[in-house]
Order: structure tokens, then sequence, then C-alpha cells
């Protein structure tokens, strides 16, 4: 039977890229290739705040008990292993059936559905064939992978995808009905841009599905780094659309640059997304 290691099940907006606004369910896989500790640090520092959170583990009975983050990744909790327990292995069947209880209709009408992580393009690809073919799926009329940009997809998934977009069976969607957002990381992540900027792997994706790139803005240098991304993603023979978004799981943070990555973005005639979640829902766990 197939299963997902699944950190969050919940019914939201979408807050950020092409998206924004509309209806959706989003799956949050467990698990990530990254640490991503550098966001919010000063270039070469590594946040601590999981670390402090980990020590006191038992505090938290469920992950939504978790507290928010400043620095580093804001779902460090849906990879790192010290909080593996906080996130059940579910079958696909009662994936699928957990998520038309949450559907305002109990059936899809015009949501999507956004599988992120983490990052949900690790070993999980075996199991979305199975959830995407269950009989409370076949409504479905778009999916978003968030992805980090990093994982080839398998033969069997890219299969499985082309056939679900182009297929009559399946109503015959659409490739457009397919999107990778794909959040590339930059140095101030704290990863590596050679682990990090992948050309081949995402216009792989480009060629199975609708492919952005997203990347997330804090300094001058940040944005000077993603013209740089972008001249080696165009150069290796990516056409999708690029998408500059300020930094910060919190509005403090948030609303200190959101503007100024706007003005950088139209200046440079990139597109610009905002953080939806961030203004509305405060960043909470499941929004
Ligand atoms: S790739 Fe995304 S989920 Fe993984 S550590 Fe970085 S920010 Fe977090």
């Amino acid at each position: 039977m197939s299963k997902l290691k699944v950190s969050e099940l919940f019914y939201s907006i979408q807050g950020e890229g092409r998206y924004m606004g509309v209806p959706s369910v989003f799956l949050r896989t467990f698990g990530c290739n990254f640490t991503c500790d550098g966001f919010g640090m000063p270039r070469g520092e590594r946040s601590n705040e999981r670390n402090i959170i980990a020590n006191s583990i038992t505090e938290f009975k469920q992950y939504r008990d978790l507290p928010l983050v400043t620095t580093g990744c804001d779902s460090y909790a849906s990879w790192d292993p010290r909080f593996k327990d906080l996130s059940p292995i579910l079958t696909t069947d009662s994936i699928a059936e957990s998520i038309c209880e949450i559907l305002p209709h109990k059936e899809w009408r015009e949501e999507h559905l956004v599988i992120t992580g983490g990052e949900p393009l690790l070993g999980w690809q075996r199991s979305y064939p199975n959830l995407l073919s269950h009989p409370k799926m076949q409504g479905l009329k778009e999916i978003t992978f968030e992805t980090n940009g990093t994982q080839e997809l398998s033969k069997d998934l890219s299969h499985y995808l082309l056939d679900w977009t182009l297929n009559p069976k399946w109503g015959k969607r659409g490739r457009d009905a397919l999107t990778f957002s794909v959040s590339a990381k930059l140095p101030c992540s704290g990863e590596a841009w050679s682990d990090a900027i992948k050309p081949d792997v995402v216009c792989e994706y480009e060629r199975v599905g609708y492919t952005y790139l997203k990347f997330v803005i804090a300094t001058e240098q940040d944005a000077a780094d993603a013209l740089q991304a972008t001249t080696e993603f165009r150069q290796g023979g990516f056409k999708g659309p690029v998408y500059l978004m300020p930094v910060g799981g919190v509005e403090r943070v948030y609303t200190l640059n959101n503007r100024r990555v706007a003005e950088f973005a139209m200046n440079n005639g990139l597109r610009y997304s905002d953080r939806l979640q961030v203004p509305l829902f405060k960043n909470e766990w499941g929004t």
C-alpha cells in the first residue's frame, strides 16, 4: 500500500506565485535535502532557533503547537528528524479521504492542490500516482509542486504526470494544469550555489508542466544573486517566468523589504510575488 509521511494537510488560500489567492489544499510532506539555516542571518552565520526548540521537544504534542521562527527555514519541523514523530505516515487512500473532508463542498470544484514540503520530490515521488489516481481525486483540475528544484523527476512520475495532464481519459486537463513552483535557494539560505542552482533539473520540469522560478530576497546581495541565477537558468535553457519574493516568515521582517523587492523586480522586468499568508494569517501553521 502506498504511503506518505505527512507534516500538514490543510485548506487555505495560496499566498505566493502563480496561484496567489486561489483556494487550495496544502499537502506538506516530510523530508528535505537542505536545511537553509542561513535565512535571516548575517552571511556565513547559521540560525540556532530550531535547535533551541528541539531541546524542548517534549513540550509540543502536535505540529501546530511548535513556535514559528524568524531565522532559518520556516518549515523546519517538516524535515528535521528531531520533529519526525509529529508527522504521521498515512496511506494515500486515507489522505485522499481527508482531503475531501476539508474541501468546502466535500469534493473538488475550483480548488487546487499544492504538494509542498520540506522537499516533496524526494522519495515520495513513487506515492503520488496512487494518490492522484484515487477516485476522490478525479475532480482535481490543477496541481502545484512547490520544490527547491534540485530533485530529478523519476521516469515513472514524469510519465504519470504527462498522462494526468494530456490523456483524454482524465478529461485532458492540459499541460498548464500542472505547475512546478521552483524556489531555488540563493546563498542567503546557507546552501552552496552548486547544490542549489540546477538548470538541467528545472528544464526537465518545464518539459512536463508549467514551471516558474521564485527567489526569496532580503538584501541587495540577494537581488544580485537572483539576477545571476536567472542568467544561469536562462543559459541552461529555462524559458519560464521568474518571481522575486520578499523574505519574512513573520510580518515584522516581511514588511521591512516588500516594497523594495517589488521595485527591484519592476526595474529588472521580473515578476513580484507577495506572501499573502504573512499579512493575512501571520504565517501560522495551517495557513
Ligand atoms: S528547501 Fe525549503 S523546506 Fe527545505 S530547508 Fe530550505 S526552505 Fe526549508
